[in-house]
């Protein structure tokens, strides 16, 4: 069977950090065929779009994408191409595994967990009032009948934090049958339900409601607060934590931090038949055309593609060859070493060839 992918390099240090994935994936023995699409810049100076239809039109068709970091202008230009994809595919899960390997510097030891992160709703789903705009006042002034009053109204900016029936169960009901499928124990889910009762309650009173339908997994809550202190005091006791959009997003970075950093961190993109895998980390610009940078979140987002198609051999062979690889430390890019410019630091492309080669042995 050949699977197709579409597959995008991005810009800045993504065509070669994806480069060294693909190849790596190639080299599992399953058969890809590639759909190369570019975003970004690019598109941009050639058909006056960071996002052409057809980039999406082959998501669509492939439901399988393998997607380098691409960079967003900062203040004025266009907005994240990445955030448009998501939205455009309805991804409404991304899954954030973050692992220690032995030999990767980091304090901790055995810490083994997925965040997965709601990606659609909350505060991120972008319903803001600018102070001054619109109908801010009105909504300034419901909110000050409402008993709790805005200090200079006239200038206060509103956003609303949209937390629905629908979104929640969706993407609760994810974690446990992602957390099923990948044989963990137990699901924790992440709130500050204790503050924000409606919005926040109603995804805990959904967690609760469908923990009764996974009795084979063990069910806990968390409020936010508390759950960062205790990641990073005993984060090995966590497994899989489900979390709404902006919880997620700041919990996923401090446990990527944990485990050793954006190097090493992998990521999905999940919704209805569509699956984006893409690294957490950013184009980096200032490497570009290097070849110096880590390929390992990528790869490792090539690992997760290959376990959401079901070629879990060849997902547990990559993952086998690059926890020895990085273990034993001689192939491994520069930010692996306790002094960064250790000249026996590897480059981008070789640190890929010996986790091929390494495979072997798997
Ligand atoms: P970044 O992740 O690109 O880089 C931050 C730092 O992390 C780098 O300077 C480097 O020290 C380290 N780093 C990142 N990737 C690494 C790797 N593979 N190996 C070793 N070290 C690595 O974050 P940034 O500088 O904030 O963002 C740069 C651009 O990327 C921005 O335009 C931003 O919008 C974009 N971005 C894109 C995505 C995406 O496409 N999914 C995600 C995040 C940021």
């Amino acid at each position: 069977m050949t699977y197709c992918v579409t597959y995008i390099p991005g810009d800045g240090i993504g065509p070669e950090v994806m480069d060294a994935a693909k190849k790596v994936l190639e080299a599992t023995g399953i058969k890809f065929e590639w759909d190369t699409q570019e975003v970004g810049e690019i598109p941009m100076n050639t058909l006056g779009t960071p996002l052409p239809d057809q980039v999406i039109n082959s998501i669509k068709n492939n439901n399988l994408a393998l997607k380098g970091p691409v960079t967003t202008p900062i203040g004025s230009g266009f907005r994240s191409v990445n955030v448009a994809i998501r939205k455009a595919l309805d991804l409404y899960a991304n899954i954030r595994p973050c692992k220690t390997y032995k030999g990767v510097r980091s304090r901790y030891e055995n810490i083994d967990l997925v965040i997965i992160r709601e990606n659609t709703e909350d505060l991120y789903a972008g319903i803001e009032f600018n102070a001054g705009e619109n109908n801010t006042l009105e909504l300034v002034d419901i909110i000050n009948n409402y008993g709790f009053k805005i200090q200079d109204g006239e200038n206060a900016s509103l956003s609303i934090k949209a937390i629905s029936k629908f979104g929640s169960e969706r993407i609760i009901k994810f974690g446990f049958d992602y957390a099923k499928e990948q044989k963990r124990q137990k699901v924790t889910a992440v709130t500050k339900a204790n503050i924000m009762k409606f919005s926040d309650g109603l995804f805990l009173k959904i967690g609760n409601e469908i923990a009764k339908e996974y009795s084979d997994l063990t069910y806990e809550e968390r409020l936010i607060d508390n759950l960062c202190m205790q990641l990073v005091t005993r984060p090995e006791e966590y497994d899989v934590l489900v979390l709404p959009n902006l919880y997620g997003d700041i919990v996923s970075d401090l446990a990527a931090g944990l485990v050793g950093g954006l190097g090493v961190a992998p990521g999905a993109n999940i919704g209805k038949n569509i699956a984006v895998f893409e690294a957490i980390h950013g184009s980096a610009p200032k490497y570009t055309g290097q070849n110096k940078m880590n390929p390992t979140a990528c790869i490792l987002s090539g690992v997760l593609l290959l376990q959401h198609i079901g070629e879990f051999k060849a997902a547990a062979k990559v993952e086998k060859s690059i926890s020895k690889i990085i273990e034993e430390g001689k192939y491994v890019t520069y930010d692996f070493k306790e002094n960064r410019s250790d000249p026996s630091a590897v480059n981008t492309s070789e640190m890929a060839n010996a986790i091929i080669k390494t495979m072997e042995e798997f």
